[in-house]
């Protein structure tokens, strides 16, 4: 971790805390310390001394246990996100009641000390942020602290490696080979290697068993192989990477790449901002290797109950046609969290003439030339798919039911350029400490925050919106009109990233029927409720995935299904993500209801930061750190 503050800036610190008692009021009951130093005259101080003296004091309270003085530290409306340290658990406490509760469960075992400032403060408007370091009992952490009038805002604390099994990276490298002396039948690293290859789910059970390779499993195979623990991955498709490689051929990531790679292997300097799938697969075929991960491809997973006897779960899989059972002690779903292609129920679709393909079984549009295609769905996939078929020669219409959010590209790196950018970079930005700043947003902040950034947007971009909204588009900026990254935590869908298919739209070569439902499927055509008939000989549904059949739930017992509940959504009570407010994401990264059962899910930005998050609680259960979890969130609602 990076260096501290000096250690006269501690001392400045101190001198800021005077001794006059009794301006925190101590509840009765709590230890009471006549000498107990007060918060006094912050703002005269450097933002710099402001922190030390807030983490100094903080610290002093936390570790004489005084609680309710270190509650009044906080801000009525303030928020605590704690990911492990405190809580074994990703957990949003919001507000003083809900901090007095986790400090009163969890400070006795955590014994939290050594916080210190790691890099000068920032202040922004009447904010003072700035990141630190601590340590709990059993590890290290990081985290983010944001200071108004001197009292905390919004506090992120993270944890970030166990005392004892860091991750065996930088200076704790292995040797490798060289550290073998010489000695006759001296394995080489491709000896070893195959023999590790094919022991393990044969002679030797994993400790994890993580189903599916796409970048989720892939990021967190990466993770536990540098903390050691044994881990096979399993995936039913050939190559870890078909998941891109099998989309449609213009496919290019909707998030910038800048923001995007996965751990321990930044994407080359000289990678476009948005890298096409077949770049991204290339790339996650050659992570799979250099990582060294042990990947059993063309393996399906059919079944998996959990052995409470054992403590440890029965998972039967089917590898390149052979049955064979996996006895993991955790068990890990990285298997997407989208389900199978959606396809509505239209009157009259089994009798229409052409050819009827789902988004995800599109591939290239250059058969479809002098064609008439109707996409259906106006999403990310409904715009690249209609212009893809443009750009062949098709006729294309799309037909859009609901309001989508339209973010153009420029913009939307603009939105990422404080963190995750090459001017971000130039700043002295790193990777690590931008997906730290993100982590530190609480739900209902990151809300507002980018209500303000995409009303900004609204506004720079306005002649855009407003030539979109007289070609018919319907444009939304979200029910909490924060635009397009809560929405992406909400539900995952109802975006699009603009890389051209508006302009498209925009000038007429897109044909656009919106404000319109489909009455019905004729046997040449798509015929609307407004009683017009677009003739097809191509429909293309480009209308998403059923999201309440992922892979796991047809693994799983139903039991099991049930006590774990939804997974995504932070329970905002806006569409596709019903309440109570749970302030955090359902059931991903963290644990569930069903011991030894966890689900790594999201998009590139999410698995690098948290796939260490994941791999942390599995390391610690493996070595037997206690880890008391803090609110399992009760399982209100279900896929
Ligand atoms: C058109 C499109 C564009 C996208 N663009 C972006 C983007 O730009 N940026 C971004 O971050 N995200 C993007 N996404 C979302 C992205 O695909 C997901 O975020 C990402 O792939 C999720 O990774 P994952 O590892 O969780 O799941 P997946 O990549 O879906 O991988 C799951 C794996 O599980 C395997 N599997 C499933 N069931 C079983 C089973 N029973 N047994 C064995 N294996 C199984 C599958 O074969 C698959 O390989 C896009 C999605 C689509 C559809």
């Amino acid at each position: 971790m990076s260096a501290s503050l000096a250690q006269t800036d501690r001392v400045a610190a101190d001198e800021l805390l005077v001794t006059e008692p009794g301006r925190v009021a101590l509840p009765p009951g709590e230890p009471h310390d006549d000498a107990l130093p007060v918060w006094n005259d912050w703002v005269r101080h450097s933002p710099d001394h402001v922190v030390a003296a807030w983490l100094s004091r903080f610290e002093q309270l936390l570790s004489t246990g005084h609680i309710e003085a270190a509650v009044e530290l906080f801000l009525p409306d303030s928020f605590w996100r704690d990911i492990l340290a405190f809580t074994w658990n990703l957990h949003t406490a919001e507000g003083q009641d809900a901090i007095r509760d986790m400090l009163r469960t969890c400070l006795g075992s955590v014994k939290p000390k050594a916080w210190q400032a790691n890099g000068p403060s920032r202040e922004v408007e009447d904010i003072i942020e700035a990141t630190f370091d601590f340590e709990t009992e059993v590890g290290r952490g990081t985290g983010v602290l944001r200071l108004k009038d001197g009292r905390c805002w919004t506090l992120l604390t993270t944890l970030v490696e166990l005392k004892g099994h860091e991750e065996a990276i930088r200076h704790r490298r292995p040797i490798g080979l060289a550290a073998d002396a010489y000695r006759p039948g001296r394995e080489s690293w491709g000896e070893r290697r195959k023999r590790h290859a094919e022991e393990i789910g044969v002679t030797r059970q994993p400790y994890c068993l993580v189903v599916g390779a796409g970048l989720w499993g892939l990021a967190l195979g990466a993770r536990l192989k540098q903390l050691n623990v044994s881990t096979l991955l399993i995936d039913r498709l050939e190559r870890p990477s078909d998941v891109w490689r099998n989309r449609y051929d213009t496919l290019v990531t909707n998030s910038p790449s800048a923001a995007d790679h996965l751990p321990y292997m930044p994407y080359p300097d000289n990678w476009p901002a948005f890298p096409s799938k077949d770049q991204i697969a290339n790339w996650l075929d050659c992570y799979a290797s250099i990582m060294e991960l042990d990947i059993w491809c063309k393996t399906d997973c059919r079944r998996a109950v959990f052995d409470e006897a054992r403590d440890e779960w029965i998972v039967d899989v089917v590898r390149d046609g052979q049955a064979v059972t996996l006895r993991p002690k955790q068990l890990v779903f990285a298997t997407g969290f989208f389900g199978p292609p959606h396809v509505p129920e239209f009157p009259g679709a089994a009798n229409f003439a052409g050819e009827q393909i789902h988004s995800a079984s599109f591939q290239t549009a250059h058969a479809y030339r002098g064609r008439q295609c109707v996409v259906i769905g106006a999403d990310v996939s409904g715009h690249d798919i209609a212009a893809a078929l443009w750009e062949a020669g098709a006729d294309v219409t799309v037909v859009q039911r609901s309001p989508v959010i339209i973010v153009p590209r420029e913009s939307l790196l603009g939105l990422f350029q404080e963190l995750f950018s090459d001017t971000a970079v130039d700043r002295g930005m790193t990777p690590e400490k931008a997906d730290l700043l993100l982590a530190s947003l609480p739900f209902r902040v990151l809300s507002r925050q980018h209500a303000k950034m995409f009303a900004e947007i609204k506004q720079r971009d306005s002649e855009f919106y407003r030539k979109l909204e007289e070609s018919g588009f319907q444009l939304t900026d979200g029910e909490d009109h924060a635009g397009l990254l809560p929405q992406l935590y909400r539900r995952g869908a109802g975006y699009y990233v603009d890389v051209g298919a508006s302009k498209l739209i925009i000038n007429g070569s897109i044909k656009l029927r919106s404000r319109v439902g489909i009455e019905c499927i004729t046997e040449h055509g798509v015929l609307l409720s407004d009683g017009t008939e677009l003739p097809a000989d191509v429909i293309i549904y480009a209308t998403g995935y059923d999201r309440s059949k992922i892979p796991a739930w047809k693994i799983l017992p139903d039991e099991v299904r049930h006590a774990v509940g939804k997974l995504w959504g932070y329970g905002s009570g806006f569409r596709g993500d019903p309440g109570p407010w749970e302030g955090e994401l359902r059931n991903v990264w963290k644990p569930t209801q069903q011991r030894g059962l966890w689900f790594g899910a999201g998009g590139f930005l999410h698995s690098r930061f948290y796939s260490r998050v994941l791999a942390l609680q599995i390391k610690a259960r493996e070595v037997g750190i206690p880890t008391q979890v803090y609110r399992i969130p009760e399982t209100h609602c279900r896929d």
